[in-house]
C-alpha cells in the first residue's frame, strides 16, 4: 500500500533516468517525452549547462536567508527584467507562490481589492490561486474561498460591459493562452478589451505566464505575441528547467507596495534555484533559439494537421510548442496507447490531448511523435466505430 495521499492519479510509469527529449523506465523502455515535468524542462531533461551549474552550485553554498545579499538573485533578476516588461522581480518557489505575490502585490499596490479572473482558467492550488481559478471541480469542499474574485467567459471582448459599474478592481488576471483549461490561446480582440478595460479601471494587468512563459510559446513570455503592457508578470515552470521556482516580475511603480517586511519567503531565491534560473535563461533568452522553438513549433503543427486528418480530430491550436489537439470524445485511452508506443503526452480537460516537447527538440522526434499520435488515434477511431 502506498504511503502517499492519492492526490494524482499517476500512470504505472517510474522514470529512472532522463536526458534531452528522452526518458527511460525503471524496466529500460524508453520514451519520447512530450510532458517535460508540464512545461518544465523547456532545455530538455538534464540540459548540460543548467546541470553543470547546479552541480558547481552544490559545492559552494546552498541556502542563505533572505536578509542577506544574493548576487546570484541579482543577476537572474536583472535577466528576467532585461527579456520581459518588468523591472522588480521577487523570487519565490513555485507557480501558486507566484500568483499568490502577484495578488497580494497587486491589492497593496492598488488600495483596491476586487481580482478579474477567467472561466477555465488555472492559477494554482493556494486559496489565493485556487479563487482565482475559473474552474468549480479545483474548490470543492475547500470553502470558504478568499473572495473578492470575478470570473468573466475567456475569448469573449463583451463580457467587460457586466462590470461597467465596478470601481474597486485592483487587478485583472489571465493567460493568454489557457493551458489546463484545454488550450485555449487568446484572440486579439479579446486581448484588446482586456487592455482597454485595464486602462479604464486603472487596473493593474497581470499576466500568468506559468505555463506560457520561458520560451514556451516561441516568445521569451506568451504575451509578447500580444499589443499588451502588463504591470505584473508571474513565472515558475520553466524558470529553472526543473529545479523548483518562481518569480512575481512588476513595474517599477509597484516597488512602493513591497517593503521589507511586507512580504517574504524562506527558501525563494534558494541559490541551487539560482544557479539553474541563470543557466536556464543564458540559453532561452537568446532570440536565434526563441526563433527556432518558433519553427519548431510551426512545423509540428503544421505536420498533426497534415496527419491527424480523421474525423476523431476536431482541431489543433496553440502557440509554439504548447499545442491542443481537441478530440471528438475522451482521450485517456489514446494517452495509454501513446506511452505502450514509448510516447508520452498529457491531457487538457476531458477531450484534448496536450504536446509540450521540449523546445529543444529535433525534427526527426517531431515526425516520430507525429507518427506514433497518428497510429494511436486511428486504432483508437477503429475499435469506436
Ligand atoms: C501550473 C500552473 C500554475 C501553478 O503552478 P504550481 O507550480 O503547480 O503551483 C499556475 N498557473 C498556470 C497557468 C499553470 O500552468
Amino acid at each position: 500500500m502506498s504511503s502517499l495521499f492519492q492526490t494524482y492519479s499517476r500512470w504505472p510509469i517510474d522514470i529512472k533516468k532522463a536526458k534531452g527529449t528522452v526518458v527511460e523506465d525503471q524496466n529500460g523502455k524508453t520514451y519520447l517525452d512530450f510532458i517535460q515535468g508540464i512545461a518544465v524542462s523547456n532545455l530538455g531533461h538534464c540540459d548540460d549547462a543548467v546541470t553543470e551549474a547546479v552541480k558547481e552550485q552544490l559545492d559552494s553554498v546552498w541556502h542563505v536567508s533572505n536578509l542577506f545579499d544574493n548576487s546570484l538573485q541579482e543577476k537572474a533578476a536583472a535577466k528576467l527584467a532585461e527579456h520581459s516588461a518588468g523591472d522588480l522581480v521577487f523570487f519565490c518557489n513555485s507557480g501558486a507562490e507566484a500568483n499568490e505575490g502577484a495578488i497580494k502585490l497587486a491589492r497593496k499596490a492598488t488600495g483596491k481589492t476586487k481580482i478579474v479572473t477567467f472561466n477555465q482558467s488555472f492559477h494554482g492550488r493556494t486559496y489565493a490561486g485556487m479563487a482565482a481559478t475559473g474552474q468549480d471541480k479545483i474548490k470543492t469542499g475547500f470553502g470558504p474561498m478568499l473572495e473578492g474574485f470575478h470570473y468573466l467567459p475567456y475569448n469573449d471582448p463583451s463580457a467587460f460591459s457586466t462590470l461597467a459599474e465596478e470601481e474597486d478592481i485592483a487587478a485583472v488576471m489571465l493567460e493568454t493562452v489557457q493551458g489546463e483549461g484545454g488550450v485555449h490561446p487568446a484572440d486579439p480582440e479579446f486581448i484588446a478589451a482586456v487592455q482597454t478595460f485595464c486602462n479604464e479601471k486603472q487596473a493593474l494587468l497581470i499576466i500568468d505566464e506559468i505555463q506560457t512563459g520561458i520560451g514556451r510559446t516561441g516568445k521569451a513570455f506568451g504575451y509578447e505575441h500580444f499589443d499588451l503592457k502588463p504591470d505584473i508578470i508571474t513565472a515558475a515552470k520553466g524558470l529553472g528547467n526543473g529545479f523548483p521556482v518562481g518569480a512575481v516580475i512588476g513595474k517599477k511603480k509597484l516597488g512602493e507596495a513591497f517593503t521589507p517586511g511586507s512580504h517574504g519567503t524562506t527558501f525563494g531565491g534558494n541559490k541551487l534555484a539560482m544557479a539553474a534560473v541563470n543557466a536556464t535563461l543564458q540559453t532561452v533568452f537568446q532570440p536565434e533559439f526563441l526563433q527556432e522553438a518558433a519553427d519548431k513549433g510551426r512545423f509540428l503543427q503544421a505536420q498533426l494537421k497534415s496527419e491527424l486528418t480523421g474525423p476523431f480530430v476536431k482541431q489543433i491550436r496553440g502557440k509554439g510548442l504548447l499545442i491542443g489537439i481537441e478530440c471528438a470524445g475522451p482521450v485517456s485511452g489514446i494517452i495509454g496507447d501513446l506511452q505502450v508506443r514509448g510516447l508520452l503526452v498529457l491531457p487538457a480537460g476531458p477531450n484534448v490531448i496536450r504536446l509540450l516537447p521540449p523546445l529543444t527538440v529535433s525534427k526527426e522526434e517531431i515526425t516520430t511523435a507525429v507518427s506514433k499520435l497518428k497510429e494511436a488515434i486511428e486504432a483508437h477511431s477503429a475499435v469506436n466505430q
